[in-house]
């Protein structure tokens, strides 16, 4: 059975108009029942496969059943049994979001993407009972509406070295339940199924022989399993550059391997594709994955088919198709009516990335019309004034190289900051956001439809943030905040009121479950055509005598929940967004703001997977951060917040920020992280006392023994009190008794100090 020539490796699930999304919401909500969410999402996956066959995916097992209702490793953990469930819906959606009974399973980030998984939890020595029910009826659905799709899973190698802990030991009898799962599959007539192994890409805990070791182990099995008794085997290794893996794939010889030699992997390893053609024998079907499927810009099909030639030497037959799953861009460019021309022109979302892939099987020859589009693409976007802004590149290349520190040194920042700004000790803070309540949405929305004016939007917002002052202060806390209500999202508000970035209206991209976000795109140099944040930190700080905080979003963060530019390296975009918002803290300081917070959630996120990639990348992260503040008064206090509370691989990287104060979370973990905070660290820390992540009152005494806990490691003059992170998630009713109890807690600890 020959593998198809076009393919792709996933597709949006969450549905062109978020079908899956309202009918996951309507679910929960008990708005309709089980028998009615299953139609509805079996219609969308029937859609989805009419679709991908009207966009030319014609041949038998080019569309990839990679189907999940909340996430694909739980889907995958589910359906080889490493998480007991079967086809349990309400047990299913209790792993991913908790119940009365149970917390929800662990999430976190998939790979270097936005999207994020669950973690599964595993113990050595567990019962593993495959659910092929799962996958089978999928087959069938798919067979019914008269396609025959590929089922996708992802692989047991990847399987494990996501779980939690990481249990190697599972490994065989892992690999038992998929061949259970791959017999059924056979015996439902399928030939080909495609088990996604990311894991060999990237250094995860488990080291890089290691895996190789284990993929040598678990595949050679499955491999040894007669083709009579099982389907066809089609790896997968997206989202970078096997390494070690690279010759156990060449000796295993599976039916059919995909690499990833997007530009992005190309990038930092441009040898790769001139490797996997040496290493790989022909008796393995190759599939390029070489249409980029986690970026949003139009391929140069030329360069493209130099890379496929490279894999096509000595004659063989390479089968084209993208780079990741299509999961991580929008569906299409036709729902976007309002983007500039120019930029609509280079972009490329899921639907017509695969118009590119038959363009790339087809060949020059035969697709003359495409291959004219993407030279034209791409000469325009060369020459384009709307992408090219000399006074940003001149500013930037006027920047000095390397090491950028701003003066004086903490110490003497610190002992003048404390006479300008006399807080007492243990100051208290938020993190910057407030509940966005229905009306705050509502007014936004009035807004955007016209139906609110631009006066009357202003007022709403305005009373808004007064009534976030006037509660504040009530409270007693230190040090304000304006609440953030004017912001849609902290990355899209500043996307777009800078130039060089465009919003799409229907962008949106599965983040987690049902939760979707529409990246900005970066677009071109970045630069700033008027103050973005300046007259409503003015009018808040007009409200109260007390420091109000002015907040800016960091560069690193709006550029990690950016699409990014692929003409330019990210460290160019980094600095050009870092000047912009360096103008933003002078236009706060002028304005009489006396603290300004930098929020760099995304730190970590945007961490290459290879470790030897890492150190240069964090370079040039902390230099963006420290352009923001290079400038700023003595006087200025600069915060800086960090949200997740892993800090091993970047606790020296976040000591390097230099800001004057650090909030990070940390209430789940009660405050381990300080013990490697303080030898690190010599700025003010505020570790979160407030796990705002759980719809709870934290109490007075739980907070004074967290306070103290951190007092054991941080010096008094150094301790901030504050929550985990911003509140724009909880309500009024859990916001301010918490914030009371925190007051409570601070004063507590402080009149015994
Ligand atoms: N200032 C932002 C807020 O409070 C920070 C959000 C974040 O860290 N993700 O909402
Ligand atoms: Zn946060």
């Amino acid at each position: 059975m020959n593998f198809p020539k076009a393919t792709i490796e996933g597709y949006p699930r969450i549905g062109a108009n978020r079908e899956l999304k309202r009918a996951l919401e309507s679910y929960w909500a008990d708005r309709i029942d089980a028998d009615t969410f299953r139609s509805t999402t079996h219609s969308l996956r029937v859609d989805t496969y009419n679709h991908l066959r009207d966009l030319g995916l014609t041949e038998d097992y080019a569309i990839p059943a990679d189907v999940a209702y909340y996430d694909q490793v739980l889907e995958t953990a589910l359906t080889v049994g490493l998480i007991p469930g079967g086809t349990d819906l309400d047990e299913e959606f209790a792993l991913a979001r908790g119940n009365d009974t149970r917390v929800p399973l662990e999430m976190t980030k998939w790979f270097d993407t936005n999207y994020h998984y669950l973690v599964p939890e595993v113990a050595a020595g567990q019962e593993i009972t495959p659910a092929p029910e799962r996958i089978l009826r999928l087959v069938e659905e798919a067979r019914e509406a008269g396609h025959v799709v590929r089922p996708a899973l992802v692989g047991p190698v990847t399987l494990l070295a996501l779980s939690k802990p990481v249990e190697f030991s599972l490994l065989d009898a892992l690999t038992d339940a998929y061949a259970e799962i791959l017999a059924a599959l056979k015996g439902a007539g399928v030939e080909w199924v495609q088990l996604a192994e990311p894991a060999l890409v990237a250094d995860l805990s488990t080291t890089d022989e290691e895996l190789a070791g284990y993929l040598e182990q678990a595949w050679s099995k499955l491999l040894a399993i007669d083709t009579a008794e099982r389907p066809n085997l089609y790896l997968t290794t997206p989202y970078g550059a096997t390494r070690k893996a690279l010759s156990v794939l060449g000796a295993l010889e599976p039916e059919a391997l995909h690499v990833d030699l997007s530009p992005w992997t190309l990038d930092s390893d441009a040898d790769y594709p001139k490797r996997v053609a040496d290493t790989i024998g022909p008796k393995v079907q190759l599939v390029a994955g070489i249409i980029d499927g986690r970026n949003v810009w139009a391929a140069n099909l030329r360069e493209r088919t130099e890379v496929l030639e490279v894999l096509r030497a000595g004659g063989r037959e390479v089968a084209v198709s993208t780079s990741t799953s299509l999961q991580h861009v929008p569906h299409t460019l036709n729902a976007e009516k309002n983007l500039p021309i120019d930029v609509a022109n280079w972009l490329s979302f899921a639907d017509e990335k695969i118009a590119e892939i038959q363009a790339l099987v087809a060949g020059e020859e035969a697709a003359q019309e495409a291959f004219a589009r993407s030279d034209r693409a791409v000469r325009t976007r060369t020459e384009s004034d709307h992408i090219h802004n000399s006074a940003v590149a001149d500013r930037v290349a006027q920047l000095p190289a390397g090491e950028v520190k701003r003066a004086p040194e903490f110490a003497e920042r610190k002992r003048i900051q404390g006479e300008a700004l006399g807080l007492p000790d243990l100051p208290t803070t938020t993190i910057g956001s407030f509940p966005q309540t229905t009306e705050i949405r509502k007014a936004r929305a009035d807004h955007k439809s016209g139906a609110l004016t631009d006066a009357e939007y202003t007022e709403a917002l305005k009373k808004e943030i007064k009534g976030v002052i006037e509660m504040q202060e009530e409270i007693g806390l230190d040090v304000l905040v304006h609440g953030e209500p004017e912001r849609n999202d902290m990355v899209q508000y500043f996307a777009e009121l800078l130039d060089g970035f465009v919003a799409t209206e229907n962008g949106w991209v599965q983040s987690y479950g049902s939760r979707c976000t529409r990246p900005p795109i970066v677009f071109g140099d970045v630069s700033r055509p008027e103050p973005m944040t300046v007259e409503w930190a003015k009018y808040a700080q007009s409200l109260s005598d007390k420091p109000v905080k002015g907040m800016l979003t960091g560069p690193v963060t709006i550029l990690a929940w950016s699409f990014k530019r692929d003409d330019v390296p990210l460290s160019v975009s980094a600095d050009q967004i870092a000047l912009a918002l360096a103008d933003e803290v002078s236009d706060l300081e002028a304005a009489g703001i006396k603290v300004i917070q930098i929020d760099e959630p995304a730190l970590r996120e945007l961490l290459p997977l290879r470790a030897d990639e890492r150190p240069a990348y964090l370079d040039w992260a902390v230099r963006a951060f420290r352009l923001v503040a290079l400038e700023a008064q003595p006087e200025t206090q600069i915060h800086t917040h960090l949200c997740y509370s892993e800090f091993g691989q970047i606790i020296d990287a976040v000591a390097g920020l230099d800001a004057d104060v650090t909030s990070i979370e940390a209430a789940r973990s009660k405050m381990e992280l300080l013990e490697d905070i303080d030898e690190t660290f010599h700025s003010e820390i505020g570790p979160g006392v407030w796990d705002i992540h759980s719809p709870r009152v934290p109490s007075t005494e739980e907070m004074v023994e967290l306070i103290r806990a951190a007092l054991a490691n941080v010096p008094t003059d150094r301790l901030w009190v504050n929550p985990d992170c911003g509140l724009k998630t909880r309500g009024y009713a859990e916001v301010e008794p918490s914030l009371k109890n925190l007051v409570a807690a601070r004063d507590e600890v402080a009149a015994g100090l």
